[in-house]
């Protein structure tokens, strides 16, 4: 809340295309009342056309947005128009956040960051593992594949339809990263301490081969970075198995932590009470 009529809230946005279905309000919103802030977090629906009028304004100050989010289909776009683009976007190669400093459009990529905190969260000490299957090779794979290699992994197996986008990931990732087909998934199981599921496969009821997680190694954990349904059927699978299991709805939340941060000056926390609020707001489809 204002403390003097004198005050100027602070702004921040969502931009994509489409972006009615994005949570970020929701969970922005839900820490400026926590915390008792004044300012306001926005989507904003931008056609690819009118992407780059929209950065030109918030680069000369036309606007008052502090920054904000950037999702589909923008991510690779700002990341090309940003001024300062630091070393984790520049790995992963697009951006999720940015902000305006010093009347320069800077950017990062917290998709890596949510994905740990996560597992930190759910599943404490689920880094201490060295060898990790990674299913699927789009943008959040190379997310989920920059953060095993920061936690440690010395052996990320990428595993996809498409060989040829695994290996562009193994290129771009080194030594430690290798390619391989989709079909290879279950013999790579055998002795690995994490499988994550970046794909959208599963959403459709049956269309997931049947995997045996039970070749992994001792304290071996099954997660998806799909939270919609929050159990998963790569999920389900690996409880049925009685695999360790950990949902992907807390990368969403935890991604969102850096760029609040930024914007509104406090370090939120990511609660239970949020992850009702998000879960609730999934239900109701809005
Ligand atoms: P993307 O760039 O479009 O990549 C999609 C991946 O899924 C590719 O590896 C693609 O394989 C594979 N795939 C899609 N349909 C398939 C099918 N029928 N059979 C086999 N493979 C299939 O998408 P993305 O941005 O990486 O996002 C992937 C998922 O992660 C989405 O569901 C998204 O909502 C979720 N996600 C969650 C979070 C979170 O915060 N929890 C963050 C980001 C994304 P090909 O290369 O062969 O096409």
């Amino acid at each position: 809340m204002p403390s003097t009529v004198d005050e100027i809230p602070t702004r921040a946005f969502v931009i994509g295309y489409p972006v009615k279905h994005s949570r970020s309000p929701t969970i922005h919103g839900y820490w400026l009342k926590k915390y008792a802030l004044f300012g306001s977090y926005e989507k904003i629906e931008i056609a690819p056309g009118r992407l780059g009028d929209f950065i030109a304004a918030l680069k000369s100050g036309g606007t008052d947005y502090a920054g904000g989010n950037v999702t589909l289909p923008h991510k690779e776009s700002v990341f090309a128009m940003a001024d300062r683009v630091d070393e984790t976007a520049r790995l992963i190669g697009a951006i999720n956040t940015v902000w305006m400093d010093e009347g320069r459009l800077a950017a990062t990529n917290t998709d890596a960051y949510g994905f740990a905190a996560n597992l930190d969260d759910l599943r404490p000490g689920w880094d201490k593992g060295k060898i990790a299957v990674v299913l699927g090779a789009g943008g959040a794979s190379r997310a989920v594949v920059h953060s095993l290699l920061e936690r440690g992994f010395s052996d990320v197996r990428i595993c996809n339809r498409t060989l040829e986008r695994a290996r562009e990931l193994a290129d771009r990732f080194g030594s430690h990263v290798t390619a391989h087909e989709s079909a290879a998934a279950s013999e790579l199981l055998a002795g690995a301490d994490l499988f994550v599921n970046t794909t959208s496969l599963g959403l459709a009821p049956g269309d997931i081969p049947a995997i045996d997680f039970t070749v992994m190694a001792p304290g071996g954990l099954v997660t998806d970075i799909v939270y919609v349904p929050l159990k998963t059927p790569f999920l389900a699978m690996a409880e049925d198995q009685g695999i360790a299991s950990a949902d992907g709805l807390g990368m969403l939340l935890h991604q969102a932590v850096p760029g609040f941060e930024i914007w509104f000056g406090r370090r939120p926390e990511v609660t239970d009470e949020l992850r009702r609020l998000v879960i609730a707001d999934m239900e109701t489809g809005r």
